[in-house]
């Protein structure tokens, strides 16, 4: 067996904060954690949890020692020891996902066993306790993630956007993976030749050490890690929300915080367009700034370990809306139950076809015109693409304190699309200039956005300019196809609430009841939509995450009549 000193062990002396990550408990806490789980010995040898185990228990080691180990072919290596007063696990305790190693008996001796229940009953109810172990789980996660030490390989290119995908998909699921990057790594490449992977293939992704599964779709991987196994999809929820982006998990945080069970529908992977944002600077309370991934990630532990669940990369279908409890087809035909249903579904933002856009987005990039924006490129030339009014507010309020503005449309002018009085402003403004028949064909920086180059494609012109700032202002469109008729939207597609929804928007949907919808409440009775989906609302995380918390306020009410 490949083993180290198991004082000095591999993940323990990697982790930084090693007294968090691998605390030992104070006799006191130890015994309050014993009230709640049972007391069992332990035999040298045993083993108390196997890689790939479903629902696993959570060990306080009372004396003895148990080893954590990562099972390769014919080995075994150590990832961590725990001794007396210590306690086995990590993130997967809280998300009921399978284990990612062994756990065995090093020395015979006794512990607490607790189940996945009683430890959330733990974390739940006592906040030092509750403190303590979330702390230590999620820095053994990180700690598994930095030291590639998860049961995943993903071969694949840098080049490759579903390599790209992948990559993105189980760092926003938490899920700790090596990587083989077939650019640099030859004998990678040669592997794959002989097994006849095309390159249509890649990438290729190895599952648990054992399923082999090629350019998987993301609902294939979350399938084989068995990322949504512990969802009992029959029963009937307070609380299902769609969407796990900023204003989805917060009303997961809120519903299940304050005892609603809820269950959480995710198409893709948790974070939304928030888990995209390099960094989010006008958060409140993040003086420095927070990644998007950061932000949403820490959102999405906190609505697991509040008790609500997550389905990952199983979209809704079909909201049925025709009793007063609603259904949700999810994709492969599963239908969800729920007494209320929170719409958090987002909107897309129309973008154009450029290769390395995502790689600016944030750092040159931006899809809204802010004074925080505004201040970043104070003095210096920027680039609108659109010809709608936000293009056209975005260029006059930028004009105010930029040098110049250059506005790049496809077509012949702004008449069809942009209201007179910005257009106006536009052509009286001489910092704004105007571009018609033109479109940006390539941008290029090295860490943020440094050149555009534009094309007139009346002339064939093409033009590099030194700028470093582009503002998309192209549009968005609503997630909301798959509500299929059931709720009012407004011209442009966007769910309209409370206040918004006119007489005739009542009548045309039935409204049953005597009082008005709530404050983002549809046209349904106990359905509310909250965050970028909503017609009206402000397209900011700090928005979408008052929302999605205000939202749930109403939930109670409605369950309550
Ligand atoms: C690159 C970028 C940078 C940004 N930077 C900032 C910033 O610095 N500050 C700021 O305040 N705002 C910023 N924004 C805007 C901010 O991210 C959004 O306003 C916010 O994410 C909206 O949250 P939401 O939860 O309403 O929607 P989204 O974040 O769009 O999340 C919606 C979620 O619903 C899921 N979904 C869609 N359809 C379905 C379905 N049928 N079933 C199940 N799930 C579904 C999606 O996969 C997604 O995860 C940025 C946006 C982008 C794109």
């Amino acid at each position: 067996m490949d083993t180290a000193d198991p004082l000095v062990t591999p993940l323990a002396a990697t982790v930084a904060r090693r007294d968090h990550a691998f605390p030992t408990l104070t006799a006191q806490q130890v015994s309050r954690i014993a009230a709640h789980g049972q007391r069992r010995s332990t035999t040298r040898g045993e083993v108390l949890v196997e890689a790939g185990a479903k629902g696993v228990p959570c060990f306080v080691v009372l004396n003895g020692e148990l080893q954590a180990l990562r099972p390769t072919d014919r080995a075994e290596t150590l990832i961590v020891a725990h001794h007396a007063g210590q306690f086995s696990g990590e993130a997967n305790m809280i998300t009921g996902r399978r284990a990612m190693g062994r756990l065995r008996v090093s020395e015979s001796g006794d512990v607490i066993q607790l189940d996945r229940e009683q430890l959330l009953g733990i974390i739940q109810t006592d906040a030092e306790l509750s403190e303590i172990l979330m702390r230590a789980f999620l820095l053994r996660r990180l700690a598994l993630i930095q030291g590639d030490l998860g049961d995943v390989v993903v071969v694949g290119s840098t080049h490759c956007s579903g390599t790209l995908r992948v990559k993105e998909f189980l760092t926003r699921n938490g899920h700790p993976f090596q990587y083989l990057d077939l650019d640099r790594d030859r004998d990678a490449q040669e592997l794959l030749d002989r097994f006849q992977v095309g390159a249509a293939e890649i990438p290729v992704l190895i599952c648990r050490g054992q399923v082999i599964l090629r350019n998987p779709t993301n609902a294939r991987i979350a399938e084989c890690l068995g990322f949504n196994e512990e969802i009992d999809q029959t029963h009937i929820n307070d609380l299902v929300v769609v969407g796990a982006g900023p204003a989805g998990l917060a009303a997961a945080v809120y519903g299940a915080s304050e005892g609603l069970d809820v269950l959480v529908l995710e198409s893709n992977m948790p974070g939304g367009q928030a888990g995209s944002s390099s960094r989010i600077e006008n958060y409140l309370g993040f003086p420095t700034g927070i990644s998007g991934l950061d932000l949403t990630g820490r959102a999405h532990a906190q609505a697991l370990k509040f008790g609500a669940h997550v389905m990952v990369a199983k979209g809704a279908t079909r909201l049925t809306c025709g009793s007063q409890r609603y259904a949700i087809d999810i994709d492969e035909g599963a239908r969800i139950r729920a007494r209320a249903v929170i719409i958090a579904t987002g909107a897309e933002y129309r973008k154009p076809a450029l290769e390395n856009l995502s790689a600016f987005e944030g750092v040159g990039v931006y899809y809204g015109a802010t004074p925080m924006e505004a201040q970043l490129c104070g003095g210096e030339d920027v680039v609108i693409v659109g010809g709608g009014n936000s293009a056209g507010q975005a260029a006059v309020f930028l004009a105010s304190t930029a040098r110049r503005v250059y506005v790049l449309v496809r077509g012949p002018g702004l008449a069809d699309t942009m209201s007179r009085y910005l257009i106006r402003r536009i052509e009286d403004n001489p910092a704004i200039v105007l571009h018609t028949h033109t479109q940006v064909v390539a941008l290029d920086g090295n860490g943020r956005l440094e050149r555009i180059r534009w094309r007139d494609d009346q002339t064939g012109n093409v033009e590099d300019h030194d700028i470093g700032h582009l503002f998309i202002m192209t549009g968005a469109t609503p997630n909301t196809g798959w509500l299929g008729g059931c709720i009012a939207l407004d011209d442009k597609g966007f769910v309209k609430t409370g206040p918004d929804l006119s007489p005739d928007d009542l009548a045309r949907a039935k409204w049953p009841l005597a009082r008005p919808p709530y404050l983002l409440e549809t046209s349904r009775p106990g359905i509310f939509a909250v965050g970028d989906v909503r017609g009206g609302n402000v397209k900011r995380v700090a928005s979408a995450v008052g929302e999605g918390s205000i939202a749930v306020a109403f939930v109670h009410q409605v369950l309550r009549q």
